[in-house]
């Protein structure tokens, strides 16, 4: 979690310091080592969003490409990764899920896509940009079963994935962004 509240005002965690959970309403302490980036966690070390997965470079990257009122944004007991402009959630996914939670956070958010990243969870998708050819050694259950759009972060492009065969379509990162509620219109 990069926000939490303290003062009635959104901060991100700096050394020694503490805040309050926008979700759980208890204290958070700030982590800032030189490895993890620097977040914040809860005393129980248990993240009271059970969907939530730990904070990477990659999510922090991602997140930090839109406005800070879009970042990690409040919705009943969970924080959506980023929330667009028009409403539609995206959710920043580094590791694989079970099917039962799956089916929960897409009927939760409704209107979301998932973003893979092409390093983790979908580093066995292999696709080829000029032909369009893609392959699969290892199939996430995301991939498997989700109803929603699914793109992959990959090789500095975004890809958005389709099951039919030389169905995917590839985005630069910036028409990705203008896609959904960017910075440059935002700015
Ligand atoms: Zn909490």
């Amino acid at each position: 979690m990069i926000w939490a509240n303290k003062n009635n005002e959104r901060i991100k965690a700096t050394p020694r310091n503490i805040a309050i959970c926008p979700i759980c309403q208890k204290e958070v302490i700030a982590k800032c080592g030189s490895i993890k980036v620097w977040h914040w966690s809860h005393k129980s070390l248990k993240d009271c969003d059970d969907w939530a997965e730990p904070e990477s470079e990659w999510h922090y990257g991602w997140k930090q490409l839109f406005p800070k009122e879009q970042q990690e944004v409040k919705m009943g007991k969970h924080r959506a990764d980023i929330k667009t402009r028009s409403g539609t959630i995206i959710e920043l996914q580094n590791s694989s899920i079970d099917i039962r939670t799956l089916r929960q956070r897409e009927d939760f958010y409704g209107d979301m896509i998932w973003l893979l990243n092409g390093s983790t969870i979908a580093k066995h998708f292999y696709f080829n940009i000029e032909t369009k050819y893609m392959q699969w050694l290892w199939k996430p259950a995301i991939v498997k079963y989700s109803n929603k759009p699914i793109f992959i972060d990959y090789k500095d492009k975004i890809v958005k994935y389709s099951e039919i065969k030389f169905g995917c379509t590839v985005f630069s990162k910036e028409q990705f962004l203008k896609l959904y509620g960017d910075i440059y219109g935002n700015q």
